[in-house]
């Protein structure tokens, strides 16, 4: 979790050293164990090595290894017109997942310019071709030469920026939706382009507006979201999963009405619902999901009424079918992986009459 974010252009070994101070506080704010120590010695030394070198990197880390951890990841590169940027991060390395950015190797296998500016630099990999390419928030995106990248900017936007304020880059959206500091899990995208939403963590599920970059995070206490569905109309986000007793009913249902400003759960039409490892939005407003039953680990495919998640039709699938699943785009055929993949038609389906299409 990135906890402490400075950027200086062109700072001097006096702020550099400030800087580093405040990034290792921040790092390790509300932290006891592997924490970093501020040491201006250390701080001075590299005010140097950034003097040196036009671009690179250094990484500072509290304790011996093993997380949790604080860490100071300080990146810098010089722009097209000369100006060093340096760029102060202070984290806490909390999650097996985030252990990489602790290991040199991993560190060093990237550019300074994407530990200065990682929301914008990409690496594109062809074969055994590699380039780097900026996206920049004004929709231009290419090498960063090309561009004359300017670190957040293009060298237009920069210009643009410069000459009438930062007002000017308003409309520019970076590409990155900036959450919490639980890895993410489903994530479901609206058709209108305008919502995406994510599990975050092990009880939350998150919702980023992509035009007023508003987001928003419901809490499942007591539950694990597992999937997430945007319905066709825009209007709902659905979120499927399990509760913590693991029994037939007790699973999670939510419909968040995202008319609703801001956008809120509807409240569930019942006490109880099966779990469910996945839920797939149907055209005609329903959706599909893909509950379990954990005693006998078989499952279903049921067609539940949106927002009530009342069933409809049940489609029983093979044993084993614990993989992805995926639905046609007229809604009526429903595919499911896993010993074997089997597609099933929704409208015939049911506890006898389902036809399987393909196995
Ligand atoms: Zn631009």
């Amino acid at each position: 979790m990135v906890k402490h974010e400075e950027r200086l252009i062109d700072p001097d070994a006096g702020a550099i050293v400030v800087a580093m101070t405040a990034a290792a506080a921040g790092a390790n704010k509300r932290c006891r164990a592997r924490t970093l120590s501020d040491a201006p010695p250390k701080w001075r030394k590299l005010a140097r090595d950034i003097a040196a070198k036009p671009e690179g990197h250094q990484m500072f880390r509290g304790g011996r290894g093993g997380v949790p951890a604080s860490q100071v990841l300080v990146a810098w590169w010089t722009d097209p017109v000369g100006r060093k940027h340096v760029v102060f991060r202070g984290r806490r390395v909390e999650h097996y997942e985030a252990r990489r950015l602790l290991h040199a190797e991993e560190l060093e296998d990237r550019l300074p310019l994407w530990h200065a500016y990682p929301e914008y630099v990409y690496r594109v990999r062809v074969g055994k071709a590699e380039r780097v390419v900026c996206a920049c928030g004004c929709g231009a995106a290419g090498a960063p030469e090309v561009l004359g990248w300017m670190g957040a900017t293009c060298g237009p936007c920069s210009d643009r920026a410069e000459e009438a304020g930062a007002d000017a880059l308003r409309a520019n959206a970076p590409g990155v939706l900036y959450g919490e500091r639980h890895p993410l899990g489903a994530v479901a995208c609206s058709p209108c382009g305008t919502f995406v939403a994510a599990v975050e963590g092990e009880h939350n599920v998150t919702l980023w507006n992509t035009t007023t970059r508003e987001r928003h995070a419901f809490d499942f206490p007591g539950a694990q979201p597992w999937d997430v569905a945007i319905t066709h109309d825009n209007r709902y986000l659905l979120v499927c999963g399990r509760g913590y007793a693991g029994t037939v009913t007790d699973g999670l249902w939510a419909a968040i009405d995202l008319s609703a400003n801001p956008p809120a759960r509807v409240k569930p039409a019942r006490d109880t619902y099966p779990p469910a490892i996945r839920v797939l939005a149907l055209p005609d407003g329903r959706a599909v999901l893909h509950r379990l039953n954990p005693p006998e680990m078989v499952t279903f495919a049921d067609t539940v009424l949106v927002p009530s998640g009342e069933p409809q039709r049940t489609v029983p699938l093979p044993i084993g079918a614990l993989g992805g699943a995926a639905l046609s785009p007229c809604g009526t055929k429903f595919a499911t992986a896993g010993y074997r993949t089997a597609v099933f038609d929704l409208n015939t389906g049911g506890s006898a009459g389902h036809a399987v299409l393909s196995a």
